[in-house]
């Protein structure tokens, strides 16, 4: 008899044939600038942890007394029984952070997306998306029954193009919602988010931004893209985020007005079917969000390592595509090559990913880098000289 599951092997197969396959790295330790990945001392270079949180003694202090005094678990959902201090103080201090009425934590950033996005829009509504949206928006957008169209990437004129296509419909959607990426995942570029609220409010549209990677990154005190471009909550009605990066913890989020958190609770399916955040990991969020707001010293210092890794990259010859932030990708093309380049960093003690196809195009293969407010700057001088040496050996510069 045949085998079911043969496909299983023939894919898996066929995705290492091509270079697309995952090949997962063990980290032994924590993820400090310095770490163990595979048993050899490297620098990290492509983790989120933007301001070196996840490894700080503050966070780490926060999680070990929050099991003292909560446990391990919450022992619920957030509706029923596992609604703790810990987490309702999380979004009161998230809220003043972000200059919202409100906030609303999620047990992660996919959990957001997947449970929000289906309940503000449904049959008869419209998504307007951006083409390089992030995988989580993509699979909220599919959870929705409301008609979803595309928009060239941060190209204003297109959603303009796409907004007033849909007013012409018959029956004109009753509701859309146009939603972006904040910082952009591959590219590290910025979503033109001013002009995209502008146009999405000369229309009646909902305005979404996810910004995974602008938090911690971007606006006064790393509050976020919204605070960067000096937006209101009329402009912006749906800022969401992650605890997963530049705060160092785990976890989604949410902020907007005490009308969207109310709805959001009530309705995502997400949050309400699935366990709340284990104490500790609550108590390291909220002393994550404390550190931002005490110490401005992080945010700058991520700005400063930044613009010196980018200038003396391009200085090479490196090709970093539209980067504006510390997301830097290194353009290769081919996946082959980005993966050897890759491995030949590795062996020269810097660990930065290739990321290949279906993340990014066939042939925008890249090693994306992230730069951390941790390193020291022999740390970015290490890392720029293994660049130049594997890059000179792959005749790349
Ligand atoms: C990482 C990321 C997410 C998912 O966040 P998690 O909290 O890690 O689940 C969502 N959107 C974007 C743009 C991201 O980069």
């Amino acid at each position: 008899m045949r085998d079911p599951t043969g496909f299983l092997a023939t894919e898996y197969r066929s995705l290492v044939d091509s270079a697309t396959d995952w090949k997962l790295r063990v980290l032994s330790g924590p993820s400090a600038p310095w770490c163990t990945v595979d048993g050899k001392k490297v620098l990290m270079f492509c983790s989120n942890n933007y301001l070196g949180l996840s490894n700080h003694p503050r966070l780490k202090e926060a999680a070990l007394e929050a099991i003292r005094t909560h446990g391990v678990g919450s022992g619920s959902v957030r509706p029923i029984a596992g609604n703790m201090d810990l987490h309702v103080e999380l979004e009161r201090r998230l809220a003043a952070f972000k200059r919202a009425e409100a906030s609303l934590v999620y047990q992660s950033g996919f959990a957001t997306n997947a449970g929000l996005i289906p309940q503000l829009v449904g049959e008869g509504d419209l998504i307007v998306s951006d083409e390089l949206n992030h995988g989580s928006i993509i699979d909220g957008t599919r959870l929705s029954r409301a008609d979803r169209t595309v928009y060239r990437h941060t190209d204003v004129a297109d959603l303009e193009r796409v907004l007033s296509a849909a007013e012409e419909r018959t029956p004109a959607p009753r509701r859309i919602l146009v939603i972006t990426d904040g910082v952009f995942s591959m590219d590290g570029d910025i979503a033109p988010l001013d002009r995209i609220a502008d146009a999405a409010g000369r229309h009646g549209a909902m305005v979404y931004v996810d910004d995974a990677h602008g938090e911690g990154v971007l606006g006064p005190g790393g509050r976020g893209i919204v605070a960067h471009f000096g937006l209101s909550r009329d402009q912006v009605h749906v800022e969401m985020g992650t605890f997963s990066k530049a705060f160092g913890v785990v976890g989604g989020h949410v902020s907007g007005s005490r009308a969207l958190i109310d709805f959001a609770y009530n309705k995502s399916r997400t949050w309400l079917l699935s366990g709340s955040h284990p104490p500790p990991v609550a108590a390291a969020c909220l002393a994550a969000v404390d550190l931002l707001e005490t110490e401005g010293k992080h945010v700058e210092r991520l700005w400063e390592l930044t613009h010196r890794f980018k200038k003396e990259m391009r200085a090479l010859g490196f090709d970093l595509g539209a980067s504006e932030t510390p997301i830097t990708p290194v353009m290769v093309g081919d996946s082959h090559r980005a993966k050897a380049l890759s491995d030949r960093l590795f062996d020269l003690g810097l660990f930065a990913l290739p990321i290949v196809y279906p993340m990014v195009a066939k042939e925008k293969a890249r090693l994306r880098t992230i730069m951390n407010a941790a390193l020291t700057d022999d740390d970015v001088t290490f890392a720029v000289s293994a660049f130049a040496k594997a890059g000179r050996e792959l005749r790349l510069i």
